[in-house]
Formats: C-alpha cells, structure tokens, sequence
C-alpha cells in the first residue's frame, strides 16, 4: 500500500521528521520502528482480522497504531475523546474488536475476548521491538478496509462508514496534484482529530508525500495563546482543515503572512467556506492559494476540488464547491431520481470507485443511499447524498441540506441524534433541536424541550442539569447552547412541529 511503502522509503534518511508535536519530534524512521513493533504485536498475539479501536487524541502514539494496524492486515476505528463514554461503548459493541488501545484513560466496560492496551503497554511494545519491516504480504489488501469513522446516526446511535484501500489509493492518485508542493521540508496541519475525515488528507497523502505533520491539539486550540504561538513557530507550508479552525485562527489580526511566511495552500473541507473566510484570507495571505473541496465520509473525504479565485469570491454567489474530481460523476435529480438540467436544484448523487461499500454492519441503511449504476460504460457505486445542490458552467454549488444533518463547527450532526438522546434525560418528554444559521453556516443550536413534570426550583438549574446529563449521551458539540423550556411546540398543518415558527423565536 502507497502509504506504508513511502513511509519505509522516508525512514531511510535518519532526520526526516515526520511529526512535531509541541518540543516532541516524531522521526519516518521511528514511524516505521513503531507501527512494524505495533503490527508485529498484533500478527503475534491476534486470532482474527477485526477492526483495532484506537481511543484518545493525537498521542504521538495514534499514528503509528494506525499504520500498524494497516501493517498487520487490520482496519481501524479512531475514537476521539470528544465521544463521550456512553458512545464509546457502542462502537466497541458494534465493532467486537480482539484490541482496544486506550491512549486515554476510560473506565468503559470491555467484552470478554477484548484485550485493552493501555498507552504503558503500547510504549513497551514499541520499546522492545527489535524485528525488522513486517512483510507486506500481511498488509491490507485492496479491497480491506482501512477505517472506520464513526458518525452521528438519526437514530441517537452512531453508524460506521468503512472505507477501504482501494477507495483511499483510488482518492490518492486523483487528488495528488492538488497536495503536490515540491520540497521535502514541507509542513502540513495535523489539527483535525483523526476520528474525521479531513484528517485523512494528512494522514494519507501528507505522508506519502513524506510531509512534516504539524500537531495542533485541543489543548492547544482551547488556549488562544498556545495557538497563536504554536502556528507562529509552525513554518506551515499546506493548510488542511475545515473552514470553521481558519476562522477560529483569524480571530487575531495577526494570523497572515507574517506569521506564516511559506503557507502556500490552504485546503478546505467538510462544511461551507464563507464568502468571509476567502476574503480574509485572500487579503491576509496574498500568496496563498485558497481551494474548496467537498465530500461526505461514505465517499472517502471529498469527491471535488477548485481553486477560489477573487473572481468567484466578489461574485454574490455560494463560493463554489467545486469540479469533480476526473473520476467522479456528479448527477443533480429531482425527487423521483429523474436527472435536471444545469441550473436546477436536486439531490446530489456520487458515482465514483471513491463511494463505500455502505454502513458497517447495517444493510437497512445501507440500502437507503448506497446503489449500483453504470458510469462512462463501467460499473460503479453510486451515494446519495441528501445534499442539495446544482451545476452551472461544470462548477457545482452547494445550497444546503435536505434532511436533519447539519455542520456545526465542522462537526456532522444529525439533529434526530440529539432529539433522541435529549428524551433519555430525566423528566425530558420531547426534544426539538434547531440550527441558527450567521453568515451562510449553522452558529449555534437551541433546543426546545418539554418537560414530564412542572419543575418547583429556578429553570436555570433545570437547563444545566438537562445540559449535563446530555454531555454524559452525546459529544460536548452536539449539546445545544441554548434550551427553551416550554409548554408546548407549534404544529403545521401536517400536525408535525412547526420547525420554522421554532426558529422564528430565536
Ligand atoms: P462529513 O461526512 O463529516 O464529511 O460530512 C459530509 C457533509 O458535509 C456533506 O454531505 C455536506 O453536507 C457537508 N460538506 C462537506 N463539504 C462541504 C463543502 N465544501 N461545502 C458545504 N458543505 C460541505
């Protein structure tokens, strides 16, 4: 596989770092050494080929866990620590896996048959290691999965998107051109936890491109000065995040050119790129090129790429999301799957080899969006994405969703995911979750929720209680910053709540 074959062509120069963590210095070499010690463990004391869990957050020791993983013919699942334990537990339980590598401290309960690694146990096996490369006939085969990420699900579960090699190498050999900075001392961001897509656009191609992975963490971005310090020693030359960190980063003035003289690209993904942000950082970083890209997690990160000119940045218009990708077909259709003509607004359906093989281990959703269909005379996998969207002049716009998903902050959320979990909390009866949209993208969430008993005490204590216990079921980001208390919701004629007099009343 091209990841793990570059990394071993990279060791070979002893000084060629590969990740910078604060003062820690992460050399390709001991990349290697650690996930050939990491995959040996695994061939040695494994029966099976299930996924590794991978639990904490840009540990020095996550990546070469991932690789080892790959390494030893195995998927895996990154689980970041915004997921609270609650979840934590369903993706062990969905998954079953023989490891479990806790890079963090949890007290979840485990399966008999689960081995949990602590970060000790996984320092020791990368100190004992005295073996050489693993044999790559252990590794991954193309149609193996690589990962699983596991996202917001409508039920108040999280569902799994499996992507696997022949999906991640088909995404590398077309997206090659827009990662491609020559030097070898090029720096890119490692900010996006790896239990996220974008991460992927580091981990895979910044690698094989033999980049110095540059950690931001989220002690760092809690923490303006740390952040600001850290970017400033950085020497960043590709920037890769969702557009949602840039404007966090943009925040202070100081955040240009100045700070980051041999910053050559930015790379956006994951949620809408304001007109705001590209006109910030057009004027900040005048040297730098500012590319949108778009995809969901089922079609392996993102299926489009454009350069934003100040042209398209004037123009009143969404910023564009982009081309397709050369392999990548796009079909707008209507509601009954009939196909519209430039201009009009549908769905957006991908037909692309970069398209999954569907929800681990759930064929009732699979069915819903993933298809077969016939592209350029060949078989493909097609998604559809419930985005909708429109083409004009071969670019693509996005203008929203058609269902209960939203980004927040970069985040994926599914609106249902929260309604549910919120009527789990005592005295809870109902839940109804809206996005209040700023400047083309969601700022914050409100709930309005009704309660089974009338409350004696102050409703303050009632909300932050409601709000804790929330924070117990689901990620800190998906717990809405404000919650209504009501006596009743609206309804339309439908009888269905009344989504929009709800918002009105923000
Ligand atoms: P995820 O699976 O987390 O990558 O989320 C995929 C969803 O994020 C897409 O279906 C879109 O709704 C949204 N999205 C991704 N990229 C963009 C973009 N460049 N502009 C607007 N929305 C985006």
């Amino acid at each position: 596989m091209f990841v793990l074959e570059k990394i071993a062509e990279y060791a070979k120069d002893a000084n060629r770092k590969a990740v910078i963590h604060g003062d820690k210095v992460m050399t390709y070499a001991q990349l290697e050494h650690y996930s050939n010690a990491f995959a040996d463990y695994l061939l040695k004391n494994g029966s099976n080929k299930t996924p590794v869990v991978i639990y904490g957050h840009k540990e020095e020791q996550f990546l070469p866990c991932m690789y080892g993983a790959l390494k030893a013919g195995r998927a895996y699942v990154p689980v970041d620590i915004t997921f609270p334990a609650d979840r934590l537990e369903m993706v062990l339980s969905d998954v079953a896996p023989e490891f479990f590598v806790k890079l963090r401290e949890t007290d979840v309960a485990v399966k008999e048959g689960t081995q949990s690694l602590s970060i000790d146990k996984i320092d020791d096996i990368f100190a004992s290691y005295k073996g050489g490369a693993v044999a790559n006939e252990n590794w991954v085969k193309p149609e193996d999965n690589c990962y699983i990420l596991f996202t917001s699900g409508s039920t108040g579960r999280p569902k799994g998107v499996p992507i696997n090699r022949a999906n991640i190498e088909n995404l590398y050999n077309q997206l090659i051109s827009w990662c491609d900075i020559e030097a070898e001392t090029d720096i890119i961001t490692n900010q996006i936890s790896f239990s996220f897509d974008v991460s992927v656009v580091s981990v895979y191609m910044g690698v094989s491109l033999g980049k110095t992975l540059y950690t931001i963490d989220k002690s760092m971005m809690e923490t303006p000065a740390a952040l600001y310090e850290g970017l400033g020693s950085s020497n960043l030359s590709f920037w890769v995040s969702t557009p949602s960190f840039a404007e966090l980063c943009a925040m202070s003035e100081h955040f240009n050119e100045k700070m980051l003289p041999n910053l050559k690209r930015f790379l956006f993904c994951g949620e809408t790129l304001t007109h705001k942000l590209v006109d910030t950082l057009h004027e900040r970083f005048p040297n730098a090129d500012v590319v949108n890209t778009y995809g969901p997690t089922e079609a392996t990160v993102l299926v489009t790429a454009s350069l934003i000119t100040r042209e398209m940045a004037e123009d009143p218009k969404p910023i564009p999301i982009g081309e397709p990708l050369p392999e990548v077909e796009f079909r707008i259709v209507d509601d009954k799957g009939n196909l519209l003509k430039s201009g009009e607004t549908g769905e957006l359906q991908i037909i692309s080899d970069n398209v999954g093989h569907g929800y681990y281990g759930r064929p009732d959703l699979t069915e819903k969006v993933f298809f077969e269909t016939e592209s350029r005379g060949q078989k493909k996998r097609g998604y559809r994405t419930g985005d909708a969207a429109y083409e004009q002049n071969r670019l693509y716009y996005f203008c929203g969703r058609m269902d209960f998903q939203i980004k927040l902050n970069g985040y994926r959320i599914e609106l249902e995911d929260i309604e549910n979990n919120m009527v789990k909390v005592e005295n809870v009866s109902r839940a109804v979750v809206i996005p209040v949209m700023k400047e083309e993208k969601v700022d914050y969430l409100a709930a309005f929720v009704l309660l089974t008993k009338a409350i004696d005490g102050p409703k303050l204590r009632e909300i932050t209680r409601i709000k804790s216990e929330l924070a117990k079921l689901v990620p800190a980001y998906m717990v809405p910053r404000k919650i209504v208390l009501c006596d009743s919701l609206p309804t339309n004629t439908n009888g269905k709540v009344d989504r929009k007099v709800l918002a009105a009343q923000l």
